[in-house]
């Protein structure tokens, strides 16, 4: 029997990776340790996302336990990480769990789409670490993104796996209630099985919505496996089904869209768990066709501007530059539809944000209502950032301390750096000194942008930005544009190294069979 008052180990590692992008170091990520982790979590706005705060509130609200925090390093989404840093948290998660042993359990909270520059499947050497030091009799309990990419030691190593269920990510708390929940259900005595299926299916992100498509419905069919026992009015046999969209732009062997599910052992079927996974997996495969993404060629973007534009009796427009996603390693800079929308002359549109220090910082030196030549880019030009300049003027100022206020960013603290609103033609630019996605209308609004009274309305963002912007847009008036850039949907576009082959979308004639 667990202590009256448990012991509970708190890490994790997370962070998206895209191979395309450009190597992210130690001062890319917060680092929390020790007595910091649960300390930052019950804060009113903790700067982290919601899995952590959740599982610590939870935990508070239904009895004694005491938080031992271990070592948890989160990022946004970027390259592969240094391998050196990834390394160095590796030593001390190690130092710190082995000290603090006896535990009674532990939750890892992760991300589960990380590489470093030199291993491919970090998130399953810090499960397997966290296995060998607490032993085969701890329970050990994750939360995982639905981007996540999955290995074997990734389910083998764990009792159970939480996967998010909503993208745009609304549901980090829940899940991480649902951590704390699992976590006092296991130190009862409850055993596992897990097992996992994966499809040769790279879903490119735009096809992994949960609001509806085929995505949607694989999950909704998931969850219909959890249920009471018919029989027994007993605790269902499957405790999670997580549908795992993963990460293409990781670009590893493990890529695919994986079902995980964890069921109670000691039932009378004891391959529960893999004969869901396997149906899930099924009708997954069913629906492949659906994965393959449709988009908007930018030409008939800016017809679309040029209207709504005009015509003030047609809905608003938001684009989504969905190629350019600082949420999936983007760099946030690209010029391809800024220049596009001020070559078409629209007015009244609102283009964010864009990541240039270097511009914002001389916005603030020349001061509101300032003029000059804005110049895009000039520190920081890749494949596809290029410079361009045009003239501007300076109309909002802030030093971008902000807090969330909707979608996947709501409560939490973010620093921007300095930002500034830019009046380019009939459009606004903000221009923001540290790279995030635009998912949040804080981001226009710190500056005293009105979105409500905008026509066009553009936003560096893949998918997070319909959790922000949903009481502006409605699904209609949303426009996903094709786009060069680093996260691009049409996956033809990249040279891939590591995907398994065949794969849906980018192969012919793929095949698949259920495992026996
Ligand atoms: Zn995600």
């Amino acid at each position: 029997m667990p202590a009256s008052q448990p012991r509970i180990a708190i890490c994790g590692f997370s962070i998206e990776c895209n191979r395309f992008a450009p190597v992210a170091t130690r001062a890319h990520f917060g680092y929390f340790a020790g007595d910091e982790i649960a300390a930052e979590a019950r804060l009113p706005a903790p700067r982290m996302l919601g899995e952590i705060p959740g599982f610590v509130a939870d935990m508070d609200a239904v009895g004694a336990w005491e938080p031992v925090g271990i070592a948890f390093a989160a990022a946004e989404p970027n390259g592969p990480v240094d391998h050196q840093f990834f390394a160095e948290l590796m030593t001390d998660i190690e130092s710190r769990l082995t000290a603090a042993l006896p535990v009674d359990a532990v939750y890892i909270c992760e991300h589960g789409a990380g590489i470093t520059t030199a291993d491919d499947d970090p998130d399953g050497v810090l499960f397997e670490t966290v296995r060998r030091i607490v032993g085969p009799d701890v329970p050990v309990v994750a939360t995982l993104d639905l981007h996540a990419n999955i290995s074997d030691r990734m389910v083998s190593t764990i009792d159970c796996f939480i996967g998010y269920r909503t993208n745009p990510h609304m549901d980090m708390r829940e899940r991480g209630i649902e951590a704390a929940q699992t976590i006092r259900e296991l130190l009862a005595g409850t055993k596992t099985e897990r097992a996992y299926v994966r499809l040769p299916i790279v879903p490119p992100t735009v096809t992994m919505l949960t609001a509806a498509g085929p995505y949607a419905d694989m999950i909704d069919f998931g969850q219909t496996k959890i249920g009471p026992s018919a029989k027994t009015g007993d605790k269902p046999e499957i405790m999670n089904v997580s549908v795992m969209g993963g990460f293409a732009f990781s670009d590893t062997a493990k890529n695919g869209l994986t079902v995980v599910v964890t069921a109670r052992r000691n039932r009378r079927n004891q391959s529960a768990a893999q004969t869901v996974a396997r149906e899930i997996a099924q009708f997954g495969w069913d629906n492949r066709e659906r994965f393959i993404p449709r988009l908007t060629p930018l030409n008939d973007a800016i017809a679309k501007a040029k209207a709504a534009s005009g015509d003030p009796s047609l809905p608003a427009v938001c684009f989504a530059d969905v190629a350019d996603n600082p949420g999936g390693g983007g760099r946030g800079n690209t010029m391809h539809l800024l220049k596009a929308l001020h070559e078409a002359k629209v007015k009244n549109a609102l283009v964010g944000i864009i990541y240039d220090p270097a511009l914002a910082a001389e916005a603030h030196r020349y001061g509101l209502h300032y003029q000059f030549d804005a110049q895009f880019n000039r520190d920081e030009t890749t494949e596809f950032s290029e410079q361009w300049s045009a003239p501007a003027r300076v109309v909002g100022l802030t030093d971008g301390d902000c807090v969330g206020r909707r979608g996947i960013y709501a409560g939490m603290s973010l620093k921007m750096g300095p930002c500034a609103a830019l009046q380019i033609g009939g459009i606004t630019v903000v221009v923001v000194s540290h790279r995030r996605q635009c998912a949040d209308p804080v981001f226009f609004e710190m500056l005293g942008l009105d979105i409500a009274k905008a026509r066009i309305v553009v936003v560096k963002s893949r998918g997070h930005f319909r959790g922000g912007f949903d009481e502006f847009f409605a699904h209609e008036q949303i426009v996903e544009v094709d786009l060069p850039g680093l996260t691009s949907p049409m996956l033809h576009n990249f040279k891939w190294s590591r995907l398994p082959r065949p794969v849906i979308p980018l192969d012919d004639g793929v095949e698949w069979t259920p495992p026996s």
